[in-house]
């Protein structure tokens, strides 16, 4: 799962934070294209809006772009899709 193009475009201290959030379980969907991402204990204390917004998941951290968050629910949901079969149709 890791060979992403768009994973490897990530930094490897993104994708050590982003895979540690879901293991821990931060990443809760709101609503359809609508994340909600929240703190790590030692990380930070705010929980992060990761929204998709023309095809394109922006957050609401200082970084905006290209950000653990995004990257947590881009994982998040290539997990929930392979589950759910038909939902993929939703992200086409
Ligand atoms: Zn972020």
């Amino acid at each position: 799962m890791n060979s992403n193009p768009y994973i490897e475009t990530f930094g490897h201290a993104a994708q050590y934070k982003a895979q540690k959030l879901l293991r821990l379980g931060k990443i809760y969907k709101v609503t359809e294209g609508e994340y909600a991402v929240q703190p790590v204990l030692g990380y930070n204390k705010t929980t992060y809006a990761v929204k998709e917004i023309m095809g394109k998941l922006t957050c609401t951290c200082q970084k905006h772009h290209h950000c653990s968050h995004i990257l947590a629910v881009f994982l998040f949901r290539e997990q929930t899709e392979s589950i759910t079969g038909d939902r993929q149709l939703l992200f086409v």
